[in-house]
């Protein structure tokens, strides 16, 4: 151990070595270190401890720093007898030296080898990092490549997109072509057929003069062709009905039992005295009845019938009627034990002109439009047509239908809702067979102040106009069965309905004969929501409104009411005093007064005692409008020449026109035409 650092040598400590050498060079004192790593000890010459060879430089060292100081100066020391560059600094030390150094040698080596580690790490790095460079770019390249490939299919995709667009363009074109051309030509066929089977006929009755044997069966041939072209042509003229949407729905009331036992009846010539064969029908459940095109039923079963009666050889054919699902649905099935249909044609079969090859498919004829027509007539009806089959051992149709067509459904709803008055809104009376204009009208009114009263016929439009007086009417004048010309001019005629604005709507311009009957205003469909309510706002005005007079003073409340009252038939003339007030009712003679409760020049009753003292206005009635409480008093005094007191902050929409329309009604003036005619 050596001696503790004398206090004047802490600033020379390094980490290294610490020595203090006397002026000749022998050491004197020396830290830790430097005592175990050069292994020196007190007395000791600093000379003794340089390597071989540098025992000069060590001196010179000495000498130097005895003077001045020496800032770095590198001896050759050795440590554990190897030598080992130091890097010493010295300065003038009590008569003697102190040094101070660190090992060079080991740390330049670490350091080189660190150096040396680090640039190869460096390199490996920047190998690496070219590396990734070059895989950077390559991938840049690929997405460009790409990129480049994208854009090329994107053009590609859009041009596909442009020629679809326009195929289908073209597609739709050449449908309606089809279906236009269909149905003329058929239209065309039909009177020819109609002749040629009407002649064949002819010649085959015998009271028009016998024929040949030979002739007789030529002309059983025409006939026979003719008929089937005849077929044909039906099968063509409802296909295209159905595909242009021209197919009209006539729903009526019938039951499953007496549906059948018609069927029955139509079915059986077909089967023949002798036939292996047999024709069933299942009896359906007594109660079930249904709504919906009948016709167009009959018609899809019918053909089942006489598919199942053409491929079954023997065994039977099957008609039930059953409830199908939750959702009140009719199930009909046509079973038949015939030749069936192998699985792979089930789903051709409906298409149009597809019929299988069979040995029994050569000797019945057909137009391969049967199923095809039918499937489309059940989709027309809200259901569907489908089939099970076996070869060998019988197919089952399955023909599926709403038991009420959702449009009689809906039509329901909307007679059902016009039956109750909306007393917010004004009554428009819709004279329109077609439901889905009705609908379409119902929806367009829906939000506004406007309620649709559907009728369907003429017939209901009168029963309607006993029982309500409209705002306005909207009609057709093309009617299925009917026009409904000579109930415009009825309507234009008569003292009591004249002045019901009038707004006819039909697909053929007849402006000209329409305004002739008293038509206030003519349109061709199709009619948008935004026009018709204009049109029925600005007409409803021009109607049969009534006046309303406001008289009160607070211009806020009179602008409320104008608010609640917008869109509705009713004129408002206003006043701001009592005079102005009372002058207006002499002048204008409203058919109601909104009369404030307190008004700043005079009372409410001042303003009613003038109303009824007048002849002009005596009758007209009042609600009475108010913000505060009344006494009892008042209340008694004001409800004998009132209608109705109505409290301001209860007011609504809804509230004001009840009450006004309450109010015209006790003096016959209301839209509803129980009590009384119009006041004069
Ligand atoms: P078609 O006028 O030929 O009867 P349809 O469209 O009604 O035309 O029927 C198409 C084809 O489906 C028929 O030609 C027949 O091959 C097959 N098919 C229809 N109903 C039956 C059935 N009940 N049993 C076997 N095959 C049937």
């Amino acid at each position: 151990m050596t001696a503790p650092v004398p206090a004047s040598l802490w600033h020379f400590l390094s980490r290294e070595v610490a020595l203090v050498c006397d002026a000749s060079g022998t050491l004197t004192w020396m830290d830790d270190r430097a005592a175990r790593l050069l292994e020196a000890s007190p007395g000791q010459t600093l000379r003794s401890l340089a390597a071989q060879g540098t025992e000069d430089k060590v001196d010179r060292l000495v000498t130097l720093s005895r003077d001045e100081r020496v800032e770095r100066w590198e001896v050759i020391l050795c440590v554990a007898g190897q030598p080992r560059t130091f890097a010493i600094r010295g300065a003038p030390h009590e008569g003697g030296v102190a040094l101070v150094g660190s090992l060079v040698t080991e740390d330049y080596a670490a350091a080189i080898s660190q150096v040396t580690e680090t640039m190869s790490e460096l390199s490996a790095l920047h190998r690496e990092t070219e590396r990734q460079q070059r895989e950077l770019k390559r991938r840049a390249d690929e997405l460009a490549r790409i990129n480049r490939e994208l854009e090329e299919s994107n053009r590609g995709v859009r041009t596909l997109h442009a020629e679809l667009d326009e195929k289908t363009e073209s597609l739709v074109r050449a449908a309606e072509i089809k279906s236009r051309v269909v149905a003329n030509v058929s239209h065309e066929f039909r009177t020819p057929l109609h002749s040629i089977l009407g002649l064949a006929r002819l010649l085959l009755n015998p009271a028009n003069g016998s024929l040949t044997p030979e002739q007789q069966k030529q002309v059983q041939f025409i006939r026979s062709s003719g008929e089937a072209l005849f077929e044909l042509v039906n099968d063509l003229l409802d296909l295209s009905k159905m595909e242009s949407g021209k197919a009209t729905l006539r729903p009526v009331k019938f039951g499953a039992g007496d549906f059948l036992g018609a069927l029955r009846g139509m079915m059986r010539p077909l089967v023949p005295g002798d036939s292996s064969v047999e024709l069933r029908f299942e009896e359906p459940p007594a109660d079930l009845e249904l709504e919906t095109d009948e016709a167009k039923v009959s018609q899809v079963l019918r053909n089942l019938v006489s598919n199942a009666l053409k491929f079954t050889e023997k065994g039977h054919v099957t008609v039930s009627a059953s409830r199908h699902g939750p959702e009140d649905m009719v199930c009909f099935q046509v079973s038949d034990t015939g030749i069936g249909i192998a699985p792979e044609h089930h789903a051709h079969i409906f298409e149009e002109f597809t019929q299988v090859d069979s040995p029994l498919q050569k000797q019945v004829k057909g137009t391969g439009l049967g199923l095809a027509l039918s499937r489309r007539l059940a989709e027309f009806l809200g259901g569907g047509l489908t089939v099970r089959s076996t070869p060998g051992r019988g197919s089952t149709f399955t023909f599926i239908v709403p038991r009420v067509h959702p449009e009689v459904k809906e039509m329901v709803g909307m007679t059902e809702r016009s039956q109750q008055l909306d007393p917010g809104r004004a009554p428009v009376m819709v004279l329109e067979d077609d439901r889905q204009t009705l609908f379409l009208y119902e929806k367009y009114l829906s939000r506004s102040g406007f309620q649709v009263l559907p009728v369907r016929t003429v017939e209901d439009a009168r029963r309607t106009l006993q029982r309500v007086r409209p705002a306005a009417m909207v009609m057709d004048v093309m009617l299925e069965g009917e026009t409904s010309w000579s109930f415009l001019s009825e309507l234009k005629s008569n003292e009591a309905t004249r002045d019901i604005p009038v707004l006819v709507v039909t697909l053929m311009d007849r402006e000209q004969k329409a305004r002739a009957l008293g038509a206030d205003e003519f349109w061709l469909k199709p009619v948008g929501e935004e026009q018709l309510l204009r049109k029925l706002a600005e007409m409803a005005r021009s109607g049969p409104v009534q006046k309303l007079l406001i008289i009160d003073d607070d211009e806020v409340h009179r602008y409320l009411l104008r608010q609640l009252l917008r869109d509705t038939p009713y004129i408002l003339e206003e006043a701001g005093t009592g005079p102005e007030g009372l002058r207006l009712a002499r002048e204008k003679t409203p058919d109601l007064i909104f009369l404030d409760f307190v008004l700043p020049d005079m009372t409410a009753f001042d303003v009613l005692d003038e109303l009824k003292a007048d002849p002009r206005t005596r009758d007209i009635p009042v609600i009475l409008h108010t913000s505060r409480q009344l006494q009892e008093e008042e209340r008694r005094r004001l409800e004998k020449g009132t209608s109705t007191i109505l409290a301001k902050h209860k007011l609504s929409r809804e509230v004001a026109i009840t009450r006004i329309r309450d109010a015209l009604h006790k003096t016959g003036l209301g839209t509803d035409r129980g009590e009384g005619g119009r006041r004069g």
